[in-house]
């Protein structure tokens, strides 16, 4: 028997070359593409419009009687059909059709047709030129999908259900009856009927509903099966040591939320598999920290720890601050990026290779080949989002199974973490440093700029520091640009104040000079792209100012908050906007009002949906088919509560039943990877 779901279209009655490739323009390819092609809404043609209120120009369904012969009048091209229908109050449409010879010679006076299409009023007469006509056995609600030039509504109808027929032996249902009965799901080859042909809404809906749980129950196994793969491989066991020369090191106390992430990552690496776990903590929680006790445990059981960040300035931070607290304690400390000479590479490579080094801090050049660790045991990734799945990957192997630690600034909602990330462990930072007084955040007009900078000079006169950031780098008249900007700012409102300009089209030996000596306060104002936006760390820094604000997202714009209150004084934050539209105004108001990154990080998903939020963060996630991770939030919570009770029991994993789901499960997996 030949395997018709993965056969061509073209295997079907009714569907030759020509229309195969019409279908292949809508990523119709297979017998399952196009029963999987799901409907985009439903025509509810139980909705009728009584026929008097109808507007000129609407489009209306409409049941009545035929109360009018059918004239007909042939032209040279085309035959028209004209009668009128009239509801018992006696109001009236004209109806016209064209060529629907077939159609035309089945109507008579009396008789009830539904009638579907665009109403012109003019007067008081209506008309209705080639409505959808139905004349019997009309269904309640019709399907409607995304089409293209040459395939119509009806005709893909036809095929789909040309597919099902020829399908519908081989459909395997993948979610057992338990599983189904728990979530109220009807079964997969009936829920292929009903969402494509639904006897009415609730059918539709309930089908729809189905589909939606599949899609994010197979990603959902697929992630935890990974996840226990893990836990099957060997990894090297760090045993407790003691933490006295360290905790001197540390200028504070740890907050309860740093000992207790700490205790779930030391608990981690002790087990003979490998830790995989994501810590999120809002902007200015401590997560460094965090890295910094893993990392001299590690090196005190002789090991080596690989400490990944995304952008060259943050690494010489990590690096400046990670060796002061670590090198008097006897920990190596080294830096690796793209930038540095190769004389000096070479050297630092040869300690790795050697086992010298304890702990390398390093941008992407850490996951290059001629990068070698004597002994990897922990790879840590700061800001982790900022890496595809293939990077963390790579940094994987250049240990065996090292354990993996996560630190996130994005804090992503609960459900969406579930799927992002269901194959790590999370840990959450939910408690700020003490002492911290909340950013105050307020929204001004250009008009402001004269007491905006007005303040900035005051402050940085009282030696405080400030950022200021604009979208672009150089050049644009209508968006300030930080080099732009910079210039006017120094002869203008800060003349006399130590202005410097940041960019990433900077050569980084330039960007290192300049951030050190913010660090050092001997720049009291930086005049930045978002090249600071994630991890810069400089306390003395009170006032961020962000021009152009309504060109950022808010998940974006709290990340740069984070750059100020990190330390005792308040701190202000000035977003810059003249833009009065009603999507940057609810934007910016919502950024102003709170500081929680979580609820920051709800409203972003919320505004923006899921693809844009996550946008260009390589986020390993599948192309969802019909399943949408804003809105199906709940379906998703339930998909995870049964996931969880199913993976407590593990004769569930050697179920023959379950062999399809596995397969399809691994697919998905796939298709999201390789993306
Ligand atoms: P993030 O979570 O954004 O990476 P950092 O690790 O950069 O945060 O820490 C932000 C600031 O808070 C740093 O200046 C750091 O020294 C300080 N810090 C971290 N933990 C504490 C603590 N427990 N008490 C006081 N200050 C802390
Ligand atoms: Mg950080």
């Amino acid at each position: 028997m030949i395997d018709v779901i993965n056969s061509p279209v073209t295997v079907l009655r009714g569907i030759g070359q020509k229309r195969a490739e019409l279908l292949a323009k809508l990523n119709i390819h297979t017998c399952g593409d196009l029963i999987s092609y799901f409907p985009r809404g439903y025509l509810n043609m139980s909705e009728v419009n009584p026929i008097d209120q109808i507007q000129n120009g609407q489009i209306a369904t409409v049941v009545a009687k035929i109360s009018s012969d059918v004239s007909k009048r042939t032209g040279k091209r085309v035959t028209r059909y004209m009668f009128s229908v009239s509801d018992p109050k006696g109001n009236t449409i004209f109806v016209v059709l064209y060529n629907q010879t077939y159609t035309a010679n089945r109507l008579h006076p009396g008789m009830t047709v539904l009638l579907h299409g665009p109403v012109s009023v003019i007067g008081c007469v209506r008309r209705m030129e080639s409505p959808k006509i139905k004349i019997e056995g009309v269904p309640e609600i019709e399907a409607v999908y995304p089409l293209t030039e040459g395939v119509t509504g009806a005709s893909l109808s036809r095929n789909i259900a040309t597919a099902l027929e020829a399908c519908k032996s081989q459909l395997k249902e993948m979610l057992l009856p338990e599983i189904r009965k728990q979530a109220d799901l009807p079964e997969r080859t009936e829920a292929f009927r009903m969402i494509h042909f639904p006897k009415n809404m609730e059918e539709a809906e309930r089908a729809k509903r189905r589909f939606i749980f599949e899609e994010l129950f197979l990603f959902t196994v697929g992630v935890r099966i990974l996840k226990l793969r893990l836990r099957k491989q060997n990894a090297f066991p760090l045993q407790p040591m003691d933490l006295t020369p360290f905790l001197k090191q540390i200028p504070f106390p740890f907050t309860n939320a740093q000992k207790r992430v700490i205790r779930e990552c030391f608990d981690d690496i002790r087990r003979p598999w490998p830790m995989s776990r994501l810590v999120q903590g809002d902007v200015g929680s401590g997560k460094t920290a965090i890295a910094a006790a893993v990392a001299y445990l590690t090196a005190k059981n002789g090991k080596q720890t690989a400490l990944m960040v995304p952008t060259e300035i943050l690494a010489l931070q990590h690096y400046e601050s990670l060796s002061a607290l670590l090198s008097p304690c006897g920990v190596k400390v080294e830096l690796l990026t793209g930038s540095m000479r190769a004389t000096q590479k070479r050297d630092i490579l040869l300690r790795l290779e050697a086992g010298e080094t304890d702990l390398v801090i390093g941008t992407h050049t850490l996951i290059q080949k001629n990068v070698k660790f004597h002994n990897l045991a922990v790879a840590i990734a700061d800001e982790q989002h900022r890496f595809g799945v293939q990077q963390r990957a790579a940094i994987q192997e250049k240990g065996e199974n090292p354990h993996m630690l996560f630190l996130s600034a994005t804090p992503i909602p609960r459900s969406l973490g579930l799927v992002l990330y269901g194959d790590l462990d999370i840990s959450v930072l939910d408690e700020l440093p003490p002492g911290r007084i909340p950013v105050a955040t307020r929204k001004v007009g250009t008009d402001m700029e004269d007491r905006l900078y007005g303040y900035v000079r005051d402050r940085a006169l009282a030696g405080e520091q400030a950022y200021v950031v604009c979208p672009t780098v150089e050049g644009s008249d209508e968006i300030k640009s930080a080099v732009d900007f910079c210039e006017k700012l120094q002869s203008t409102h800060l003349r006399g104040v130590s202005v410097a300009c940041l960019h990433g089209r900077m050569k980084s030996e330039e960007k290192e000079r300049i951030l050190t000596e913010f660090l050092q306060n001997r720049i009291s104002v930086l005049v930045s792209t978002t090249v600071i936006e994630v991890g810069v760390n400089v306390p003395n820094a009170t006032t961020m100012v962000i021009e152009n604000a309504e060109r950022f997202g808010l998940s974006q714009l709290h990340q740069l908050r984070g750059r100020v209150g990190r330390g005792k004084r308040a701190s202000y934050c000035f977003v810059v906007s003249d833009d009065s539209g009603e999507e940057a105004t609810e934007r910016l108001n919502a950024f102003c009002k709170t500081n929680d990154g979580f609820e920051i990080s709800r409203r972003d998903l919320e505004l923006r949906g899921p693809g844009d939020f996550l946008g260009n963060r390589q986020h390993g996630l599948p192309p969802f088919r019909i399943a949408d991770l804003a809105r199906d939030m709940k379906i998703l919570e339930q998909v995870s509560q049964i996931a969880d009770k199913l993976f407590e029991d593990p004769s569930w994993f050697i179920l023959p039943e379950n062999r399809t789901l596995f397969v399809a499960s691994s697919e998905m997996l796939r298709s999201a990877t390789l993306q």
